[in-house]
């Protein structure tokens, strides 16, 4: 196969979708992605080592990953660093599977309340669309939600919700106060050949059991099943156009740097908010010198992220919180709509989630707070498998100075310009989170937590939106209702990117909603598109389907030297000291621990090396003085430590902890918080009205 229908940049969640769609319908698709094929074999969630990796080779931080699928992105002009995964499945091999529509509210703001602007679209437009992706991705959730229009039921019955969660349940409806059942693109039930969920609580560092239905195995696999045509380990460097001004393919560099062209009559791009704008930017030639569909101005403008906080409740119960689906239990939109007089513009969205994490993630929580060595185990006691946690997600209006830019002088290893991200957190946004941590902080304690640990605003954004918005004025936006550029009619942008507001729920099943819109826009229409002139190259014969090459591996398993390895002992005694019938941390560093730890991490010998031959300092004062020079230093010499504590059999059988178990459950067909009425309140007559007004709402912040 050489010439392509269709070429998609990016094999992530939109590229999925629209790949098998198009090849269902026949048309002769090519993607290209920069990273690889992984699947459930390859993730550690049920292995020994699953948080040293999740921290480096499986960590939702590219900065950290570091691996050869990423290409460096500088939030440096940042409030928040980006998390995202390259690879085929793109960011969903690492997402929480958190399932939401947007609002019908938030797709015409500028309309409705004065702010933002209006998509070109409304929720019914993409309401069959919204149906169509749960059922191909396998969606579990409570049917009948009164905040949306009626729709289809989710394809499969809810997840059961159980223990604190329903205590938490009982706190919102005992409010009056919106919660519902979350919907998750996790299956509760057999799907498709796949295995339920079993609550290992691993789903941001990839699910083992295929549960989570990440876009590899629910579009992918089935994509390249019927002969679709899927490149790893190729890296789009920039769309290229014909003499007419119509994209005609793209260049890409495979992994041995070798460069390639693929041809194709239409293009999508699929490469996330900001993976798109990056190479939108970088195909800048002499026809179109400000980047391509860029005639507007707003390619990598009104970045969207929503700003984020967590709230944790401290429980006195152990709750064994490092287990269950990650994914979310319950949602709270009692804040989400807009409400003018509340104090902010926009709302917020309220996900409760287990704590998230094993004992190491637990230790680094303990260390973050400067815990004194002498109270480290007690409260490592009292807090590991204690808490539950609101995930809040704030409602970031667009905003053209928070933008995706080409950094001037940053490269990836292909020679493509960084992305550089630049954004700031406005005011409001602020006010929103403060509203609802306060407000979520209280329905903790009302459930019974004796205390809260809140992370406001979060460091962190998952979310990219709005880089290439949609928008019917060619003036004010860069593609039109169906995801088709309006400089370049056979050039599409099918992901995020395209968002207009980013309302405040997980955008994930929107993006998807959307990506099939366009595709069946493509198959219904593709006798009008006019294709591009055929002066292209051919792409190379015999580069299978698969992954050409594993990624180098990095040094293998060595040693520190005596001396290294008895300062790493002080220090490790100094943090972790001994306590009834357990030594202190310096005794679990012997050579076989050492030997697991670096079998696991490789990348920490040389990076421990490093560290332990610098100045001689008292333990406590080296963590210290990293804590202000080298941050990434001291997080590794503290996971490293902490890694090593918690690998031990001795420790793991004090604290109750024998890894991440599979704990297979029930789809809730006939759930009990029905019978005990605890969401009477929200299918009251009047209640969406009364809810769109706020008139539930307390406590609007000054
Ligand atoms: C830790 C984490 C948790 C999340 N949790 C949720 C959640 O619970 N719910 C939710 O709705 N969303 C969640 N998200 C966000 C969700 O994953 C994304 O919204 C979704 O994956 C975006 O889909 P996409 O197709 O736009 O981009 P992606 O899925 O990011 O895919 C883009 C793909 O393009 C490839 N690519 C980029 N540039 C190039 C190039 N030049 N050449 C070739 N290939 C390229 C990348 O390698 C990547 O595979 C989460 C994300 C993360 C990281
Ligand atoms: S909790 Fe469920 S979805 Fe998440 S990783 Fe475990 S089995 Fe997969």
């Amino acid at each position: 196969m050489d010439h392509a229908d269709v070429l998609i940049v990016g094999a992530g969640a939109a590229g999925g979708i629209a790949a098998r769609r198009l090849a269902e319908a026949g048309l002769a698709v090519v993607a290209l992605e920069q990273g690889d094929w992984h699947g459930p074999d390859s993730y550690r969630g049920s292995e020994w080592d699953w948080e040293l990796t999740a921290a480096r080779q499986w960590s939702t931080r590219p900065d950290l990953r570091r691996a050869k699928a990423d290409y460096p992105i500088d939030f440096s002009a940042s409030d928040m660093h980006v998390l995202n995964f390259n690879g085929v499945g793109g960011s969903t091999i690492l997402f929480n599977g958190v399932w939401n529509r947007l609002l019908a509210s938030n797709f015409d703001m500028r309309s409705r309340f004065g702010i933002a602007d209006d998509w070109p679209i409304r929720y019914e437009d993409l309401a069959s669309w919204y149906d169509a992706t749960d059922r191909s991705v396998g969606v579990s959730g409570l049917g009948g939600h009164p905040a949306y229009p009626a729709h289809a039921d989710p394809p499969l019955p809810p997840l059961p919700i159980e223990g604190k969660a329903i205590d938490i349940a009982r706190a919102m409806a005992s409010r009056g106060w919106h919660w519902w059942p979350e919907t998750n693109a996790i299956i509760s039930a057999a799907y498709d050949g796949r295995h339920p969920c079993v609550q290992r609580g691993t789903c941001s560092n990839g699910c083992n059991e295929g549960a989570k239905s990440s876009i590899d195995l629910t579009h992918w696999r089935p994509f390249a099943a019927m002969g679709g045509r899927l490149v790893t380990g190729a890296r789009a460097r920039r769309i290229t156009v014909d003499g007419q001004g119509l994209a005609n393919g793209a260049e890409w560099i495979d992994r041995a740097g070798a460069v390639h062209h693929q041809s194709a009559d239409v293009v999508l791009m699929a490469a996330n908010g900001i993976g798109t704008p990056r190479l939108l930017l970088a195909s800048a030639c002499d026809r179109f010198p400000n980047g391509l569909a860029n005639s507007s101005g707003l390619v990598g403008k009104r970045l969207m992220m929503h700003p984020s906080a967590f709230v944790h409740g401290l429980f006195p119960e152990q709750l064994r919180s490092w287990q269950g689906r990650n994914g979310s239990t319950i949602q709270c939109l009692e804040f989400a709509p807009h409400v003018a007089g509340r104090g902010y513009d926009g709302g917020a969205k309220w996900s409760l989630h287990p704590a998230g994490g094993g004992p190491l993630a637990e230790a680094m929580r303990l260390f973050a707070t400067g815990v004194a060595p002498s109270q480290f185990h007690a409260r490592f006691d009292a807090q590991f498998g204690h808490r539950l946690k609101w995930v809040i997600l704030a409602e970031d209006l667009p905003d053209e100075a928070n933008r995706v830019e080409l950094h001037p002088e940053l490269t990836d290893a292909d020679g493509i310009p960084a992305a550089r991200i630049v954004y700031r957190t406005s005011a409001s946004v602020r006010r929103a989170l403060d509203h609802s941590v306060a407000q979520a902080s209280e329905i903790l304690r009302d459930a019974g937590a004796y205390a809260i640990e809140a992370t406001n605003p979060a460091p962190v954004g998952a979310h990219l939106m709005g880089t290439a918005r949609m928008g019917d004025d060619p003036a004010g936006s860069v593609v039109d209702r169906w995801c088709m550029a309006h400089d370049i009619p056979n050039l599409g942008v099918i992901d995020g990117s395209v968002f207009v507001t980013a309302g405040t729920v997980n955008p994930t099943s929107t993006i998807c909603a959307l990506a099939l819109r366009a595709a069946d826009h493509l198959v219904r229409n593709r006798g009008s598109l006019r294709p591009p002139a055929r002066s292209y190259h051919r792409i190379p014969e015999g580069l299978p389907c698969r992954n050409v090459a594993p990624d180098a591996q990095p040094e293998r398993v060595g040693a520190l030297t005596a001396d290294q390895h008895a300062r790493l002992a002080t220090i490790a005694d100094a943090l972790i000291p001994a306590v009834d019938e357990l030594p202190a941390g310096g005794a679990m560093i012997d050579g076989t621990a050492l030997q697991r730890l670096f079998a696991a991490r490789p990348d920490m010998l040389p990076e421990l090396r490093r560290i332990l031959a610098g100045p001689e300092r008292d333990p406590v004062s080296l963590v210290d003085h990293l804590a202000e020079a080298a941050p990434l230093d001291r997080e590794l010499l503290l996971t490293a430590i902490a890694g090593v504590y918690f690998l031990d059999p001795r420790v793991r059988a004090r604290i109750g902890y024998d890894g991440q178990a599979a704990i297979p459950q029930s789809p809730d067909r006939f759930p009990a918080y029905l019978a005990e009425g605890l969401l009477d309140h929200v299918f009251a007559d009047g209640w969406h009205e009364r809810w769109e007004a706020g008139a539930s709402s307390v406590d609007a912040p000054a």
